[in-house]
């Protein structure tokens, strides 16, 4: 059996760089006895929030710091490494109030769409944020604004355009969204809204995972798709995988690899944008091992 890696696949540079400065923040805590945090989960991968707990990386609840409720530790000397997504103002000011260092991981893309938003606030602009209300990124975008709004289909998109016909919109999207789903958006905007712009925000990570994938496609008689089972990008490669008509499987460790896998001549890996190396390396072993 042949097993052939996508020619892009894992961790995109954002990723990889917040991963790197909790490592750094690890090592530094443990030589001065100090206690290091994550703001929430930093990745979306389970095992590597796990291998980032075994160096003493703990994750904080976003949540409670956000909304003032709930249980924290006392942050009193502690880091705490704000992930890629970034966080709002009012998480980072409360953070400074709990006495934490702050180590800010958030992907330099995602500050580029927080400057945006609060350029645009100060312009008079109404800020339109286009993705998922729910998801880091956008929560963090719409903590540095005082009133921007979240879209996250044409639909949504028709109500809002119609209401705000004659103000200044400025539309940013979320790094992770598909570029048709943006377009959707932008097309709604400009035939309702007289003055508007819409930033070229998404990021290429997403896209050229998928390109490579959909190339890979056309190798392969199976593919296996590694990530976190709660990964947004992850799932979309195993989607794709799925809309090329090969059989695919997507899993997150090593352990769920099954017999079945390695009837096929030639088998594809990729992986999401916040799988670690190591992951699909044990993954590429295990599956050789198997034949
Ligand atoms: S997907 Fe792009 S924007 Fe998001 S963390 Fe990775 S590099 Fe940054």
């Amino acid at each position: 059996m042949q097993i052939i890696r996508a020619r892009v696949l894992g961790m995109c540079m954002g990723v990889r760089r917040a991963e790197e400065l909790a490592r750094e923040a690890a090592t530094k805590a443990f030589q001065e006895g100090s206690r290091v945090y994550t703001y929430g989960p930093l990745i979306h991968n389970p095992q590597a929030v796990a291998d980032l707990e075994s160096l003493g990386v703990h994750v904080l609840d976003a949540k409670a710091i956000e909304t003032g409720t709930g249980e924290l530790p006392d942050l009193k000397n502690a880091a705490v490494v704000i992930r890629a997504h970034g966080a709002s103002l009012a998480a980072l000011s409360r953070l400074h109030e709990l006495g934490a260092s702050i180590i800010d991981a958030t992907c330099p893309r995602v500050i580029k769409s927080q400057r945006l938003a609060r350029h645009y606030e100060k312009l008079g602009w109404q800020v339109v944020l286009v993705g998922d209300p729910h998801h880091g990124e956008i929560a963090g975008i719409l903590g540095h604004t005082s009133n921007a709004l979240v879209v996250d289909s044409p639909k949504m998109a028709l109500q809002m355009a119609e209401k705000l016909k004659d103000h200044p919109c400025a539309l940013i999207a979320q790094t992770t969204i598909r570029q048709e789903d943006y377009d959707a958006v932008i097309e709604v905007f400009q035939a309702h809204v007289k003055n508007m712009a819409a930033e070229k925000t998404i990021c290429p990570a997403t896209r050229e995972r998928q390109r490579a994938l959909i190339d890979l496609c056309g190798q392969v008689d199976a593919m296996l798709i590694v990530g976190g089972k709660n990964s947004e990008n992850t799932k979309r490669l195993y989607a794709s995988a799925i809309e090329c008509g090969v059989p695919a499987w997507h899993i997150e460790t090593a352990s769920e690899l099954k017999t079945e896998m390695v009837k096929f001549a030639r088998i594809g890996i990729t992986a999401g944008a916040s799988t670690p190396d190591f992951i699909v390396d044990e993954i590429q072993e295990t599956l050789s091992n198997m034949v």
